[in-house]
């Protein structure tokens, strides 16, 4: 079965999930893999800078090859290959006008566009060989542990963050839609409390409102509620550990990303005295797991499908944390096809414990594709028993949501 072409179509459309219920716009590029088989597999990529090349220097690239060579196509892309090169591996000016290099890693650096465009590609040919040996996806990783993905939903604020009866409605509304776990943005909670943007710290009267209206939040959820926070990134060590401390009565079950990723010596020091267990790693691919675990840094590991390099990826980085007796939750910035195609990974992993959705507030993120049962049911992505991923094309709903210059696949 040759892939014959990998195409892209980038939708557009609004994206209800701002700070304060404000409203801006969100772009997702849908992949397509063809083959000679006549059928074709669907993968999904954040249209992030520097991926749609990235796709479409992989289209140059694996055209012509054996879809089954998954793992040898993706490999050559990431980590390249010692010489001699396989056959077919490309040199000098492609037809797309890109420069391929065979004599190590097309790219040289396995983080980033690269990885991002390879994981659409990734998941796409796990639809499509889900597809062509008439097997759902999460089959190809071993078969399900669980018949679905526990989701987790992504909350914003309300539309004025300082009302409390507000912030236990949006709770209350999210417990009530059958949803048993739910986060919010330390960043984005009592913003109007910030007097300095740039220097890393959290003042006493910020964490002062963010307990407050947490409170209200697990006020609303109940006792049993997950709720979970994330730091993005954000802030310093003393005042990451100043937070947790002041969020300890409040059951939580992550305290996310407290510091800049690039040092895992800070978030160690946050996690030695935090009292909320600390989640990592929703931009790493399983190399910077590695060294988080290593250096102990991190209680639960938070891998995205869209950015570690696809569904065996993901699968990969929650086997290493079964290793170490460590959870694994999904982050997830994707719309309905990563969503799906993580919940196959989800299903299939034994130490899994969540599946985020970003997109509640934005329905046609979740209804670009269809399939034969709903996206979710219970607080869950139900995997089904449908070839690959289960889905195909809503063509109305793209058709809607087409960029400018764009073509609705064929
Ligand atoms: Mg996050």
């Amino acid at each position: 079965m040759k892939i014959t072409d990998i195409r892209m179509m980038r939708l557009w459309g609004p994206r209800h999930h701002g700070v304060g219920g404000g409203s801006t716009k969100i772009a997702k590029v849908v992949v397509r893999v063809d083959t000679d088989a006549g059928i074709h597999g669907l993968g999904e990529a954040d249209d992030f800078m520097g991926v749609r090349q990235g796709i479409a220097y992989m289209a140059e690239y694996f055209r012509g090859h054996d879809a089954f060579a998954a793992n040898r196509l993706l490999s050559q892309m990431l980590y390249g290959t010692q010489p001699p090169h396989p056959g077919g591996a490309k040199s000098g000016v492609m037809a797309n006008g890109s420069v391929a290099c065979n004599m190590c890693s097309p790219t040289a650096t396995p983080w980033g566009p690269v990885v991002w465009a390879a994981s659409a590609v990734e998941i796409a040919l796990c639809d499509l060989i889900g597809k062509a040996l008439k097997t759902p996806a999460c089959n190809l990783l071993g078969g399900r542990f669980r018949e679905g993905a526990r989701v987790y939903l992504d909350r914003s604020s309300p539309a004025d963050p300082t009302d409390l009866a507000a912030w236990e409605r949006m709770a209350g509304e999210t417990a009530a839609s059958g949803f048993t776990q739910m986060k919010f943005d330390i960043d984005f909670m009592a913003s109007e409390t910030v007097t300095d943007v740039w220097n890393r710290s959290l003042s006493l009267c910020q964490i002062n409102r963010i307990v407050e209206r947490l409170g209200a939040v697990r006020r609303a959820a109940g006792p049993d509620f997950e709720i979970c926070v994330d730091c993005h990134m954000q802030y310093n060590v003393p005042d990451a550990i100043r937070v947790a401390r002041a969020l300890e009565p409040l059951n939580l079950l992550w305290l996310e990303d407290p510091t800049p990723i690039t040092n895992p010596d800070s978030c160690a020091a946050v996690r030695e005295k935090s009292p909320i267990p600390i989640c990592v790693g929703e931009m790493f691919i399983a190399e910077q797991f590695r060294l988080f675990v290593d250096r102990e840094a991190c209680d639960i590991l938070h891998p995205d499908v869209l950015f570690c390099g696809g569904m065996r990826e993901l699968q990969r980085i929650a086997q290493f944390a079964e290793l170490h007796h460590l959870p694994v939750a999904f982050h997830g910035n994707g719309g309905a096809i990563a969503t799906i195609a993580a919940a196959h990974v989800g299903a299939a992993c034994r130490n899994f414990l969540g599946l985020e959705y970003h997109f509640i507030e934005t329905p046609w993120i979740g209804e670009y594709v269809r399939r034969d049962v709903p996206l979710f049911r219970d607080g869950q992505v139900v995997v089904g028993d449908a070839p690959g991923l289960g889905i195909e094309l809503d063509r109305e709903v793209c058709k809607r949501h087409l960029a400018a210059g764009e073509a609705l696949f064929d």
